[in-house]
């Protein structure tokens, strides 16, 4: 029987890359694109919707980067080294012949206002200028999309609305209803080029936003060959992963569910079980 679920995984040797700002723009209310260049970008490749890259941000105390350095393979930390202040991020866009060398978009969402804390993340987006330097390493492999699944449905955040504009480019030429949750209903204009005919793009806005979407998720029919990515503050994800994977008895493969960041948690370990007390079969 072919799975219409198999999703072929490519890796890639891992490679720390030190990068210069060339731009940086407010792409919507809270998301920051930064935009990288720079010689070590050449080589650079992410093939999977759902790749991410290993961002390591200067340290506030002295302003220098502190990052592993990958010596045959093995991750090394360069004698001296400082604190190591590392997040995971999105490729959005990779451009490798663009006019003036390769270019790297990387769209920051500035998450600390109101009564949420910031880190140190969205604070150096947030002032980032030209020559800004970042250190990326990665993606250190790629799972590209399943390419028998008849219709797809994307659950996120906007953490992780980079990851649904892979996923929609991915799919092409597949339906897709995309159920998103934002704080600002002007973060719509974010996936305005990706809309179009087979597409149901859904926003939700309001302090309930998550609770809104996983209602919207139990209205919608999903087909055998129906693909669900969600990805997002984990602990709104738990009620979501079980529906799908427990009230529906989707098989694993059908269902990719992904804690993005957690409330109250820095730097959230993604490769931890999303529900310790119901872990991945
Ligand atoms: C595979 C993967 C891909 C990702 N891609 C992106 C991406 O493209 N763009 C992006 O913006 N994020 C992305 N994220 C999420 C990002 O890694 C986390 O949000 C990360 O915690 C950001 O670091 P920070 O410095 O903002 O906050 P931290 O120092 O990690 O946390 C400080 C505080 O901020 C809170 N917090 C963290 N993130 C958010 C948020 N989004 N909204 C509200 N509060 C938050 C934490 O709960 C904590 O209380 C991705 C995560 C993964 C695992």
């Amino acid at each position: 029987m072919v799975d219409v679920f198999e999703r072929e995984r490519v890796m890639h040797g891992i490679s720390r890359r030190k990068l210069t700002v060339l731009r940086s723009e407010l792409v919507a209310p809270r998301m920051q694109r930064v935009t990288l260049g720079g010689a070590e970008l050449e080589g650079f490749v992410a093939f999977g919707p759902a790749d991410h890259v290993k961002v390591f941000l200067p340290d506030p105390a002295d302003g220098k980067i502190y990052a592993p350095e990958f010596v045959d393979g093995r991750r090394v930390i360069p004698e001296g080294s400082g604190e190591i202040i590392v997040r995971d991020y999105t490729p959005y866009s990779f451009r490798p012949d663009a006019e003036d060398g390769p270019e790297l978009d990387i769209d920051f969402v500035l998450h600390g206002d109101g009564s949420e804390q910031g880190g140190p993340a969205p604070a150096w987006a947030a002032s980032a200028k030209p020559g800004s330097e970042l250190v990326i390493a990665g993606p250190r492999g790629s799972v590209l999309a399943p390419v028998g699944a008849a219709s797809a449905i994307l659950v996120a955040d906007e953490s992780a609305l980079p990851a649904a504009a892979r996923w929609l480019d991915a799919f092409a030429d597949t339906p897709v209803i995309g159920l998103f949750a934002v704080a600002d209903a002007g973060t719509a204009s974010y996936l305005a080029s990706r809309e179009g005919s087979g597409r149901e793009l859904r926003w939700f806005t309001g302090e309930d936003r998550d609770a809104q979407v996983a209602e919207a998720l139990r209205g919608i029919e999903i087909g055998e060959a129906t693909f669900v990515f969600a990805a997002g503050e984990a602990n709104s994800l738990i009620g979501l992963r079980k529906y799908l994977r427990r009230e529906l008895g989707l098989p694993k493969d059908q269902v990719n569910v992904q804690g993005y960041w957690k409330r109250g948690v820095v730097a959230l370990d993604h490769h931890a079980s999303l529900d310790p007390s119901d872990p991945e079969d």
